[in-house]
C-alpha cells in the first residue's frame, strides 16, 4: 500500500533493454537533426540513459566552435562519447545539428574528484560549414537552444585565432550575447548565470594562458559593447549573465601524450562545487570545479524531453522565447501527467471499493467495507506523497494548483465512500439494533421470566452506538477536515431512538394483549357467577322462606348491575395497575401510559359487553329464567323439591314465582345501576381520548355508544341489552315454559306423581 515509486514513469516508455537499442544509442542521439527537426526519441534515450528519474542531478553541456576544430575529438576524449570525427584524409563536416551523449568517464579514482552524476553532453553543428554555406539562420537557433539548456558553454578556438576579432568566432559569440539578451530580456530577474568556458587548442605554450585570457576578455567587452541593448539593459555587463573560464590545451597530434594528460586532468573539473567569492566570475584557477548550482536550468530530469522539444518549437517558428512561460507549460504538462500516474495505483486500491459499495448500494444492501479506512488512509497518503516527490520540482504555482485539483479529485472520491460507510453502518446499525432487541424480548419471553425490557433496549442501544462509533472512527481520514462523523453519529443517534421508542411501542402493544386477555378471563368467570346466582333465586341459603329473604333475593337480582359494574371497574383498575407498573419498568412516558389505560378501559368494555351479550343469548337467558321461576315454585323454603298435593296452593305459588321472574326480565334488558336508575358512567369512566393518541392506537378499537358521539348512539342505547321486540318474546317464552312446569304440575297433584 502506499507509495509506489515503481510506477511511476514505467508505464511511459517502452522497453528500453535489448541489443538493438544498446547498439541504437551507443553514439548518442541526435537531438535535432540536420532538417531542423526535433528527435521523438529523447525521453526513449535519457530513460534508456537511467536519466530520466534523476531529478535535478543531471547537468547539460554544449560546446561551440568553428567547424573541425576537433570538437568532437575533444568531447569523446573528455567524456568518453562517441561523437563522429572527422577523419584525417577527409575534411568534411561530420556533426550535423545537435548531438546528445552520457558521459561515460568516471573521472578520477579519488571520490572528491569524481564527475559529477549524470552529464550530458551536446555537440552542436560547427558554425561556418561547407555544407550550409552561411547558414547563420541554424547557428543562432542551436545557439539559443544550447542557451536555453546548457550550464557549460565550451567555446573551441585555436590559439592562433585569439586577438583576430573578425575571426569566425567571435561573429559565434556575438551571435551568443545577442541571443542571450533576446533570450533574458522578458525576465531579467531569472537569468540564470551560464559558464563560457574557452578551450584554448593547439597551445603551443609561448603566450602565457594569462595573456590569452586577457586578450580574449578583451575582445568580449569589445563585442558586448558594440551590440545594442534592449531598453533597461544599456548599462548590463557581460558579467551580469555570464561566469568565463580558460583552459588550454596542447597539440593533440603533436604532442599526443601531454594533450591525453591535460584533457585527463580537465575532466576532473566536471564535477560539482560552490562559487569561491574571490574569483568574481573567473573560474579560472586551476582544478576549479565547474559545475556551480547557479547553472542549472533546474528543469527536471523526467520534464527535460518535454520542455527541450517546446523551447526547440518556440525557435524553429521564430516565436520569442519566454522561458519562464515555457517553464510553466512544462510544469502544467508534467503534473497533469504525474496526478494520472500517481492515480493510477490509487485507481486499483480505490476503484473496486467505490463499484462495490455503489453495486451493494443500488442492490438496497449497503454493507460496511471491512478496512475502509486503513485502504483509504494509506491510499490518500500514498497519492499524494508520490505526486509530491515527482511533481513538487516543477513550478511552483502550477505544483501548488496542481496538487489543490489532485486532493479536490481524490478527497471527492474518498468523501464519496467514507459516507456510503457511513450510510452503511446506520443501516446496519438499526437493524442490528432492533433484531436483537427482538431476539432478546423473545428468549426473555420464552423462559417465561419476567425479563425486563427496558433494560434490554439500553443495553442494545449501548452496543449499537459504540459501534457505529467504532465504523465511523476505523473510516477517519487524517488530515482531512472534511472527514467528520458527527452530523452522522447525531442523526444515528437519533433514529435509535426513534426505532427504541417504536419497539417500546410494540412491547407495551403485547403488554395490553396479555392484559386484555387476564381481564377476559377474569371478568368471564366473575360475570359469569353473576349470572349463574339468577339461576338460584333465593341465593341457596338453605334458609327458610320467609318474607325477609324473598326481600333479599329480589334486592339481590334488582342489584345485578351494580355488583357487575363495580366487579368490572374493579377487574379493570387492578389490570391497569398491573399494566402501569409493567409500562413503567419499560421507560414508557405517561403520556404513552394514559394511552394504554384509556384503551385498555374501552377494550375491557368490550369484554364485558361480550359476556354479557353471551350471558343473555336466546337459549342462556331462557334457562335462567327457568332455573329462576322453578327454584322458587318446585323447591320449598328448605331447598326441598316439593311434592304436590292437591290441597296445596299450587296457583298461588305458580303465579307468585312466575311473576318474580317476569320481573327479571325488564330487569336484564338494560345495563342500569339500582342507585342511579340510569346508566353507569362509562362515558366519565372511559374519558376523553388523550391528546397524544394517534391514528394507530385507534385502528382497533369498537366505537362506543354515548362515549364516542359523533357514532350517533347515545350512553342509554349502548346499555341497552334486549330490545323491547326482544323483551316480549323473551318473557312470551318464559311464559309458555312456566306454563308447561305449571300443568306438570298439576298432573303431578293429581295423579300423586312425585317427580
Ligand atoms: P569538429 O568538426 O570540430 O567536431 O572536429 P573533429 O573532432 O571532427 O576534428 C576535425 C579534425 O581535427 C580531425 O581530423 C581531427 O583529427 C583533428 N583534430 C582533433 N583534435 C585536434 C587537435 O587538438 N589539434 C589538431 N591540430 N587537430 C585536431
Ligand atoms: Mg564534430
Amino acid at each position: 500500500l502506499g507509495s509506489a515509486p515503481g510506477k511511476i514513469m514505467n508505464g511511459h516508455f517502452a522497453s528500453t533493454g535489448g541489443e538493438a537499442t544498446r547498439e541504437q544509442y551507443e553514439r548518442g542521439i541526435q537531438v535535432i537533426d540536420e532538417d531542423k527537426e526535433f528527435s521523438d526519441k529523447l525521453s526513449t534515450y535519457l530513460q534508456y540513459e537511467k536519466i530520466i528519474p534523476a531529478g535535478f542531478n543531471y547537468h547539460i553541456i554544449s560546446v561551440f566552435g568553428s567547424q573541425s576544430t576537433g570538437k568532437s575529438t575533444l568531447l569523446n576524449y573528455l567524456f568518453g562519447t562517441e561523437f563522429g570525427v572527422m577523419s584525417e584524409q577527409e575534411r568534411r563536416q561530420t556533426t550535423k545539428g545537435i548531438w546528445m551523449s552520457k558521459n561515460k568517464r568516471s573521472g578520477a579514482e579519488r571520490e572528491s574528484r569524481r564527475m559529477a552524476d549524470n552529464i550530458l553532453v551536446m555537440d552542436v553543428e560547427g558554425t561556418d560549414g561547407r555544407e550550409r554555406g552561411e547558414d547563420q539562420d541554424f547557428e543562432r537557433k542551436s545557439a539559443l537552444f544550447a542557451l536555453a539548456t546548457s550550464e557549460i558553454l565550451i567555446v573551441n578556438i585555436w590559439e592562433h585565432q585569439v586577438g583576430l576579432y573578425q575571426g569566425a568566432n567571435m561573429g559565434l559569440l556575438k551571435t551568443v550575447f545577442e541571443v542571450n539578451l533576446q533570450l533574458f530580456i522578458k525576465d531579467s530577474k531569472s537569468i540564470p548565470r551560464s559558464l563560457l568556458f574557452f578551450v584554448i587548442r593547439d597551445h603551443i605554450g609561448s603566450t602565457p594562458l594569462s595573456n590569452l585570457r586577457n586578450t580574449l576578455l578583451a575582445d568580449l567587452a569589445r563585442i558586448w559593447d558594440s551590440l545594442s541593448k534592449p531598453a533597461g539593459l544599456e548599462n548590463s555587463r557581460i558579467q551580469d549573465y555570464f561566469d568565463f573560464a580558460f583552459v588550454a590545451l596542447p597539440h593533440k597530434i603533436l604532442q599526443p601524450e601531454k594533450f591525453e594528460q591535460e584533457v585527463e586532468k580537465l575532466s576532473t573539473r566536471f564535477r560539482e562545487g560552490y562559487r569561491d567569492k574571490k574569483t568574481e566570475g573567473l573560474i579560472d584557477q586551476d582544478d576549479q570545479p565547474l559545475l556551480l548550482p547557479e547553472y542549472h536550468r533546474r528543469i527536471p530530469a523526467d520534464g527535460f524531453p518535454v520542455y527541450a522539444e517546446g523551447v526547440w518549437d518556440q525557435i524553429v517558428h521564430n516565436k520569442d522565447l519566454d522561458l519562464p512561460t515555457q517553464q510553466e507549460l512544462l510544469a502544467q504538462f508534467r503534473c497533469d501527467e504525474i496526478a494520472r500516474e500517481v492515480l493510477v495505483f490509487f485507481d486499483e486500491q480505490i476503484a473496486p471499493l467505490e463499484s462495490q459499495q455503489s453495486r451493494d448500494a443500488q442492490a438496497g444492501t449497503p454493507s460496511v467495507i471491512a478496512n475502509l479506512g486503513k485502504i483509504m488512509n494509506a491510499s490518500r497518503a500514498g497519492v499524494f506523497k508520490d505526486f509530491e516527490t515527482e511533481a513538487s520540482r516543477y513550478h511552483k504555482g502550477v505544483y501548488s494548483r496542481k496538487r489543490t485539483e489532485l486532493e479536490e479529485n481524490v478527497d471527492k472520491r474518498l468523501k464519496d465512500l467514507f459516507q456510503g460507510q457511513l450510510q452503511a453502518a446506520h443501516k446496519a446499525g438499526i437493524k442490528g439494533f432492533s433484531d436483537s432487541v427482538s431476539s432478546a424480548v423473545k428468549v426473555g419471553q420464552k423462559k417465561g421470566a419476567h425479563y425486563d425490557f427496558a433494560q434490554i433496549v439500553e443495553s442494545e442501544k449501548t452496543s449499537a452506538y459504540t459501534r457505529f462509533e467504532e465504523v465511523a472512527a476505523a473510516a477517519m481520514i487524517e488530515g482531512a477536515s472534511w472527514s467528520n462523523a458527527a452530523r452522522e453519529i447525531a442523526l444515528f443517534k437519533k433514529e435509535l431512538d426513534q426505532v427504541s421508542s417504536q419497539l417500546r411501542k410494540e412491547e407495551m402493544r403485547r403488554l395490553a394483549t396479555r392484559v386484555e386477555r387476564w381481564v377476559r378471563s377474569r371478568l368471564g368467570e366473575s360475570i359469569g357467577l353473576e349470572f349463574n346466582k339468577l339461576g338460584s333465586g333465593r341465593g341457596g341459603s338453605g334458609a327458610p322462606e320467609t318474607g325477609d329473604n324473598l326481600k333479599q333475593s329480589s334486592t339481590s337480582e334488582k342489584e345485578i348491575w351494580d355488583r357487575i359494574w363495580s366487579i368490572f371497574i374493579k377487574t379493570v383498575s387492578e389490570a391497569e395497575e398491573r399494566f402501569t407498573d409493567r409500562a413503567k419498568s419499560y421507560d414508557a412516558s405517561s403520556e404513552e401510559v394514559e394511552v394504554g389505560i384509556w384503551r385498555l378501559r374501552r377494550k375491557s368494555w368490550g369484554v364485558l359487553r361480550a359476556k354479557i351479550e353471551e350471558e343473555t343469548s336466546e337459549g342462556n337467558i331462557g334457562m335462567k329464567l327457568r332455573e329462576n321461576f322453578e327454584d322458587r315454585f318446585r323447591y320449598d323454603e328448605h331447598g326441598v323439591p316439593r311434592v304436590w298435593r292437591p290441597s296445596d296452593d299450587i296457583d298461588g305459588l305458580f303465579a307468585r314465582a312466575r311473576d318474580h321472574t317476569l320481573t327479571l326480565i325488564p330487569l336484564l334488558s338494560r345495563f342500569k345501576l339500582s342507585t342511579t336508575s340510569g346508566p353507569p358512567p362509562l362515558d366519565e369512566w372511559i374519558g376523553l381520548a388523550p391528546a397524544t393518541v394517534t391514528a394507530a392506537d385507534e385502528e382497533d378499537l369498537t366505537p362506543i355508544g354515548g362515549v364516542d358521539e359523533e357514532e350517533g348512539k347515545s350512553l342509554e342505547e349502548e346499555m341497552l341489552v334486549f330490545s323491547d321486540g326482544r323483551v316480549a318474546d323473551v318473557e312470551r317464552r318464559f311464559r309458555k315454559t312456566a306454563d308447561s312446569v305449571y300443568v306438570d304440575a298439576k298432573r303431578g297433584a293429581l295423579g300423586g306423581v312425585t317427580q
